[in-house]
């Protein structure tokens, strides 16, 4: 281990828990933050000139398997539809085939290069350690289960344990489990995911709330999900418990650790009120997915009213263009300009490495945690509101002290 300081020096940092510290200067030993603080004159660093060096911006939820896809799939809406599609994409794919794993290694370094040092990833089949550079992103794993029927519960939960007892010497892997979303897992195997998840201390992220067309299927069994299972043979003869609502799903969720609640687009003013109570439960809001399938304006704002933490994705590249996190807090402030830019800097740095149950060393620029930075090119001016511009660049990098 080298144990040299390594010191940076810039025209701004930004260590989102305290305010911003002009011509500032980081201390790093063996990958920690030792010192934030204003640069003596003169003193020796290397100096990364007039950029804002913030925390890495943390993604907390995409589908790295897609990463190749070059345009979303189509059509956007039914979303049925678009799941179709989704699927089809997935099952030109031989188990031999090795364009699946480019898109992983792909999508990470993609990730990377615009600045995220923190990924919440949705895992298949088709994901591997191996795939991951070695100096790139973090990384918490959900291993995604499907399941309605009784067969395929009990093989859903041999893939769940065999996953959660992984142990990564590579890459830097936390595991965790996704059971996918309401219209496509038993209330069953949902129940004993999260008991997985507490014996093992391992986080949970489940879409939830995303569409109407999934409130009507728990609440009636019936409309667009159902015609889809069916045509994927995956159907359970004796049909489904109705008569429920994400409030039920959310009350699964709040045994787990950690939970991430991923899009939240329909969530009504009781499950907001649930989730805020709950520091373990995190909404993942995914802007322009969002607004790719064209919803209902997202609740995100009356979450963080409340008090809930509400992180942010990008959502795989199935529906949003790139996998940018920094294009996300573009866009948010460009349409939410009544919100401060540094409350949109949290959500995609402290609050998202909360949702992922990594604040303890990562999400803000504080001594004791991992020199995970990233550096922002800016005009002059005040730094938090020429972040976030359209003119703004991601010029460096660097995970654990070490440029990606
Ligand atoms: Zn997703």
């Amino acid at each position: 281990m080298n144990s040299q300081p390594q010191r940076l020096k810039a025209k701004w940092i930004l260590p989102v828990d305290r305010p911003p510290i002009e011509n500032g200067l980081i201390e790093i030993v063996d990958g920690i933050i030792t010192t934030v603080r204003v640069a003596e004159p003169h003193e020796a660093a290397t100096d990364l000139g007039d950029v804002a060096i913030l925390p890495g911006l943390v993604n907390a939820h995409t589908h790295l398997e897609f990463s190749l896809v070059e345009q979303p799939f189509q059509p956007a809406l039914p979303f049925a539809d678009w799941i179709q599609s989704l699927v089809a994409y997935r099952r030109q794919f031989m188990p031999t085939s090795t364009e699946p794993c480019v898109a992983l290694n792909i999508g990470a370094i993609e990730s990377l290069m615009s600045g995220t040092t923190l990924l919440g990833e949705i895992a298949t089949n088709v994901w591997d350690e191996l795939f991951m550079p070695t100096h790139g992103p973090r990384i918490v794993a959900f291993r995604e289960l499907i399941g309605l029927r009784p067969p395929n519960i009990e093989q859903q939960i041999e893939i769940a344990v065999e996953w959660l007892a992984r142990k990564s010497e590579l890459v830097p892997v936390t595991y965790g489990l996704s059971p996918h979303a309401p219209y496509s897992i038993s209330p069953e195997l949902l129940q004993r995911s999260v008991e997985l998840s507490k014996r093992f201390d391992a986080p949970v992220a489940m879409h939830l709330a995303e569409t109407r067309e999934e409130l009507e299927f728990l609440g009636h069994g019936r409309g667009p999900f159902v015609e889809m299972l069916k045509s994927f043979d995956a159907w359970p003869e004796e049909g489904l418990s109705t008569g429920r609502r994400p409030l039920n799903i959310l009350r699964a969720l709040a045994d787990a650790p950690r939970a991430l609640v991923v899009h939240g687009n329909y969530l009504a003013e009781d499950e907001i009120e649930f989730i805020a109570a709950r520091p373990q439960m995190s909404v993942v809001f995914c802007p322009r997915t969002h607004e790719f399938f064209g919803h209902e304006p997202h609740p995100w704002r009356q979450l963080l009213a409340k008090g809930a933490n509400v992180a942010l994705g990008t959502d795989g590249r199935g529906s949003n263009p790139d996998l940018s996190l920094w294009k996300e807090l573009v866009f948010l402030r460009e349409r939410f300009s009544d919100v401060a830019p540094s409350k949109l800097l949290e959500l995609g740095t402290r609050a998202g490495a909360q949702a992922l149950g990594c604040e303890h060393d990562c999400g803000t620029i504080t001594p004791g945690k991992r020199a995970d930075l990233v550096a922002v090119s800016l005009g002059d001016g005040d730094p938090l509101e020429e972040l976030m511009t359209t003119d703004s660049r991601i010029v460096r990098t660097l995970c654990g002290g070490k440029v990606g």
